[in-house]
């Protein structure tokens, strides 16, 4: 187990904020991620786990051991007459599972093609798009618990998902390292078509009746068309999480601005689009030294330079600050925040 000293975490960050990790470990396997464990209280040190750091802002140094998985393994754990099972490790990067799984006939995760970061970072905030969300096919999580090392296994139910949450956000928050995520995946021609920018791609390219490699094709082509490529723009995708409010005030905007995308969920409350609201406040391509939001995307946040993490951070804060005083609503920043 190699252990890095005052590590930059620029290439590891799509934000690309230049922040360093005290410790930096690259776990190979459960065994050493339960050294790198040990090691870290030995030392006093919290632990942060961390993927492709796609949904982060690093404010500044990390005074902790940032531990990487590095292990790349899918398993059959068992094959049904429409169904398989897999055990994917954690250190495996989310598209090229998606990519794996649609290459062996396992079909699901068609729509949540092209999301950057690792199978490990999954669940945690339950990653989604276009009207599919992790859950649905997740059986189980492995992991370990930070503070004694201890295995743990949690069912789907267990994991309480929600929109972009899960109890590795709550309850576990800073106490678990997920190693393994088990996947029920369909081996039946199954699709899920049902997010209007999804149908219309599809249309344009004349299929009627799509294959899951259709929607696959189709979803890589719309994601690259609209998101901005890290590489390129440094971004951390959506900076906002979509705010749900009650019934009451949903209809009371609407009242004021009949123009607002409202989505009703089934307990009645209301999500709205964050980035409409935003668009709105005037931010879309608006820009304050090298932070800003994208200009074809309000929701995306990005650093066009050199951009401190407190700079971001005094930026995002001005957005939620006009998204409060002109809506009344309160915006909630998607990414997780460490570092001082
Ligand atoms: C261009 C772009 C587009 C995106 N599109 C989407 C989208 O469509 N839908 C969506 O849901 N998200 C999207 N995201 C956000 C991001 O890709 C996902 O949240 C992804 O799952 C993060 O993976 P990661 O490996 O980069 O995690 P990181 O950013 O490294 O970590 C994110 C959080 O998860 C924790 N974590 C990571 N790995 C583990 C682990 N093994 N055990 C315990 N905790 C862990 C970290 O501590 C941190 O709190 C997008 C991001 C970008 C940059």
């Amino acid at each position: 187990m190699q252990i890095l000293h005052a590590e930059s975490l620029k290439q590891r960050n799509t934000l690309h904020l230049d922040a360093r990790a005290q410790l930096l470990v690259s776990a190979a396997d459960e065994r050493e991620v339960i050294a790198a464990l040990d090691y870290a209280r030995a030392q006093g040190l919290p632990v942060v786990p961390m993927g492709e750091g796609s949904n982060v802002v690093l404010a500044g140094d990390l005074a902790a051991l940032v531990l990487c998985q590095s292990a790349q393994q899918i398993q059959l754990l068992a094959e049904h007459t429409d169904a398989v099972r897999l055990r994917v490790s954690a250190g495996y990067g989310w598209h090229a599972l998606v990519q794996a799984c649609l290459a062996r006939g396992w079909h699901g995760l068609e729509n949540l093609a092209l999301i950057p970061g690792q199978a490990g970072a999954a669940p945690i905030q339950n990653i989604g798009a276009y009207g599919v969300e992790v859950e649905r096919f997740v059986e189980a999580v492995h992991g370990v618990y930070i503070e004694t090392g201890e295995a743990f296994v949690f069912s789907t139910g267990e994991c309480q998902f929600g929109y972009r949450d899960s109890i590795f956000k709550r309850n576990l928050r800073d106490k678990a390292v997920v190693t393994a995520i088990d996947l029920r995946l369909s081996t039946r021609r199954q699709v899920h078509v049902v997010y209007p920018a999804l149908e219309q791609e599809l249309q344009s390219r004349g299929v009627d009746d799509p294959a899951p490699v259709d929607v696959f094709d189709a979803v890589v082509a719309v994601r690259s068309r609209r998101l901005p490529d890290p590489a390129r723009e440094p971004n951390a995708g959506s900076f906002f999480k979509n705010p749900v409010i009650g019934g009451d005030q949903a209809h009371a905007l609407r009242q004021a601005a009949p123009a607002m995308p409202a989505y009703e969920q089934a307990d009645g409350s209301v999500k709205l689009a964050a980035a409409w609201l935003i668009e709105q406040c005037g931010f879309k391509g608006h820009r304050e030294g090298d932070v800003g939001m994208h200009g074809d995307h309000a929701l995306v946040l990005v650093n066009s330079g050199s951009a401190t993490g407190k700079e971001v951070l005094a930026y995002a804060g001005v957005v939620i600050d006009a998204v409060r005083e002109r809506f009344g609503v309160a915006l909630e920043m998607e990414p997780r925040v460490y570092g001082t």
